[in-house]
């Protein structure tokens, strides 16, 4: 049985926020009932973390989304988080263990601690690869450690900020560059089994350069996956080759989490602006991750330090904001979602108004032919005051140009291809719809308005611009019409 408040309504269309939002799926919201529910309340693209659950879990959290986005009637995205080589302790002697400021605590080899203050990792070559002087920062900033002895067997650290530790916590060396990859045996199986269940996004942390995007995006190739790549930026490494990353990736995610222990912390607000226009220019989708609403996990009221940081993240230019453990083990997922939801729609309607996002070239600049043609077809929109603009495609391409315009025309991409409508739903201010055969409606602008009549809810005597992106006719790079809502 569907739940009736569940389905998508495609009349809500020129109502939808253009900001995507996508939702962490986890054991508060795998359930079938409650996935539709997140889909009803707004998430765009669900995301999976590879670091947590087992495959059992993940199998079934696949076929679960596809199910409720079927039953809803809204193509949805899934985004597969690869773990990455996050370095964390071992197993503690005592948990959680307290360490006092002069304290001397030694890392040693294998997973064996002897002493309480003795203390492994999962990381092997950790040990050789650490000099004295070198920084470690326990638990995401819980404690601070320096090292100062080193034999072959243990180094020695003298603790630099107390703090509490627990067993398998992360450690990070912000001022270190390790030579672990970004793509550990463990996360390409992963990425093969993304592959396998026809996920469409996957994302690679700890990302240092743009060599690991181009060999997880190959990876993907040869085991026939189209999913697409996103480099999510956590490492001081990243940010020194930011524009190459950013260029050799399909999207990028601005992972604060541990970009705020790998950096000053107080550095991340400027960081996530500088990353936000370097995918702006070079057109590619970014995501801003983690703590969004982080006390919803506990509270139905997120802190105003929260909403003004996701209103924040919208007015930077964020395509997509995300949730973390608000929606996969916090108490409220629902009204999670829901929140973040009435930010962007608050805080877009002042922009909608100014149509002040408008970030693209100015209008002498020379431009692809496609790239023209949509601006063109924006500006006629807003000219005739149409109430749509419906670009007919198979490509997410399209719709990706269309979307880094940041044109607040509201967009419906009509296509019949299913990969394709799920891609979109990562892209900022285009709302994909499946249709049946795009045949049918490639030919004329006619069926498309008749489509949108009769599906969208448009009322004569409205108009809609329509832009054909086929390949019907060869010589023809596009097509835009101006179309009047006629009586059924
Ligand atoms: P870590 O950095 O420790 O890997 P994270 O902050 O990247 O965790 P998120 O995906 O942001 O993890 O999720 C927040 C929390 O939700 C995680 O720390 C984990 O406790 C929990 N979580 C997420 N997905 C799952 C899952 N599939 N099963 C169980 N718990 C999960
Ligand atoms: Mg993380």
């Amino acid at each position: 049985m569907i739940d009736p408040v569940c389905k998508f309504d495609p009349r809500q269309i020129p109502d939808l926020a253009r900001t995507k939002l996508v939702a962490t799926v986890g054991p508060a919201s795998n359930s079938p009932p409650l996935l539709r529910r997140l889909l009803a309340a707004g998430v765009d693209v669900f995301r999976i973390n590879m670091a947590h659950g087992n495959r059992d879990e993940h199998d079934m959290t696949v076929q679960r989304i596809r199910e409720a986005a079927r039953e809803i009637g809204k193509p949805v995205g899934i985004l597969v988080d690869l773990a990455g080589p996050k370095i964390r302790l071992g197993r503690l002697l005592e948990d959680p263990l307290e360490l006092q400021a002069g304290h001397q605590v030694t890392l040693i080899r294998g997973d064996d601690p002897q002493g309480l203050y003795e203390l492994t990792s999962n990381y092997a070559p950790l040990l050789d690869e650490l000099q004295p002087g070198h920084e470690l920062v326990l638990a995401d900033g819980a404690a601070r450690l320096r090292v100062v002895q080193k034999s072959s067997d243990a180094a020695t650290c003298e603790v630099i900020e107390p703090g509490s530790l627990r067993s398998r916590q992360g450690i990070n060396l912000p001022k270190t560059n390790l030579s672990v990859s970004a793509l550990s045996p463990r996360d390409l199986e992963d990425a093969e089994w993304g592959a396998r269940s026809d996920v469409d996004f996957v994302s690679i942390s700890f990302v240092r350069n743009a060599n690991e995007v181009q060999q997880l995006k190959q990876f993907l190739k040869s085991h026939n996956s189209e999913a697409r790549v996103i480099a999510k930026i956590e490492k001081r490494e990243a940010l020194d080759n930011l524009r190459e990353i950013i260029h050799a990736a399909d999207g990028v995610m601005v992972a604060r989490g541990d970009l705020g222990v790998e950096i000053e912390l107080e550095k991340t607000p400027i960081v996530q602006k500088q990353i936000i226009r370097i995918c702006q220019e070079l057109g590619k989708p970014v995501i801003v991750a983690t703590q969004m609403l982080e006390s919803m996990h506990h509270s139905r009221q997120p802190t105003r330090a929260e909403v003004s940081d996701v209103a924040n993240a919208i007015l930077d230019g964020a395509d997509a904001c995300m949730l973390s453990g608000e929606t996969a083990i916090g108490n409220y997922p629902e009204a999670a979602v829901k929140m973040m939801k009435r930010i962007m729609l608050e805080t877009e309607s002042l922009l909608r108004h100014r149509n002040s996002l408008k970030v693209r070239q100015a209008p002498d600049q020379t431009l692809p032919a496609p790239e023209a043609l949509l601006l063109g077809a924006a500006q006629i929109a807003r000219q005739i005051q149409a109430r749509l603009l419906v670009i007919v495609t198979e490509h997410s391409t399209t719709a990706l140009l269309k979307s880094k315009q940041r044109d607040f025309v509201t967009t419906v991409c009509l296509t019949d291809d299913q990969k394709a409508a799920q891609r979109m739903s990562l892209y900022w201010g285009v709302a994909p719809v499946m249709v049946a055969e795009l045949d049918n409606y490639s030919r004329l602008p006619t069926s498309v308005v008749d489509w949108v009549r009769d599906n969208l809810g448009l009322v004569p005597p409205q108009r809609i611009v329509v832009v054909l992106d086929t390949a019907e006719l060869p010589d023809v790079l596009d097509t835009i019409a101006v179309a009047e809502i006629q009586p059924g």
